[in-house]
């Protein structure tokens, strides 16, 4: 199933991927910062296969004709450069202190306090070290997270202006049978229950 938004600017369904690689508007569009924090991580894979595709297009030339998704989005504008979509974030902040020990031949090793000055004692020593404080991840970021954050703001306040302009229902009167019931004859009422005696004690 293609990953389609309806586009207020355009006026019209847009396929994720063209929003992904080449709407100039996309870092600054509600409509695409919301449906990308909904499926993050499907747009991302569409994302990543389309650039997987155009560097098999560019190893094997004739194959891009036959290529469905190619020929769909090249003719509407020049997509982006990959490298423009991918960004750095960071995974998580590293409580416990990590070093990075860089030795004389430029090999990277990630050590914790203990370990650099067990090699200290032994008379080991770094070309550099740099302290380690956030582990890093590699991932696209088509939406800078703040604006993400403003877009379901513009919502939610849209969202509450229209609930408080809808009319409120009032509860409609009852519905009056037709024809309307007449009082019964008395003769038709219905008897009433004898009224239970008590057993007199001692019986
Ligand atoms: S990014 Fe926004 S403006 Fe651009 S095509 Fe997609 S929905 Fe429309």
């Amino acid at each position: 199933m293609r990953l389609k938004l309806y586009c207020n600017r355009y006026g019209h369904f847009k396929d994720a991927l063209v929003c992904s690689v080449n709407c100039a508007f996309r870092t600054r569009c509600n409509d695409f910062a919301l449906f990308y924090d909904g499926h993050r991580a499907e747009v991302d894979a569409l994302v990543s296969d389309y650039y997987d595709a155009r560097r098999g297009q560019a190893e094997h030339a004739p194959r891009a004709a036959g290529d469905s998704t190619l020929t769909r989005i090249q003719p509407v504008a020049r997509p982006e450069e990959m490298r423009k979509l991918i960004r750095l974030e960071v995974l998580r902040e590293m409580a416990e202190s990590f070093y990075i020990w860089i030795d004389k031949e430029d090999r990277a090793e990630l050590l914790e306090t203990a370990d650099v000055l067990r090699r200290a004692e032994r008379g080991q020593k770094a070309k550099s070290i740099y302290r380690v404080a956030q582990e890093m991840e590699l991932r696209y970021q088509l939406v800078p997270r703040k604006r993400i954050e403003k877009a379901k703001r513009v919502a939610e306040a849209a969202a509450e202006r229209a609930a408080a302009r809808r009319p409120r229902r009032t509860p409609a009167p009852a519905p009056v049978p037709f024809p309307a019931p007449v009082a019964a004859d008395d003769s038709d009422r219905e008897a009433p229950a004898p009224r239970r005696t008590r057993a007199r004690a001692g019986r």
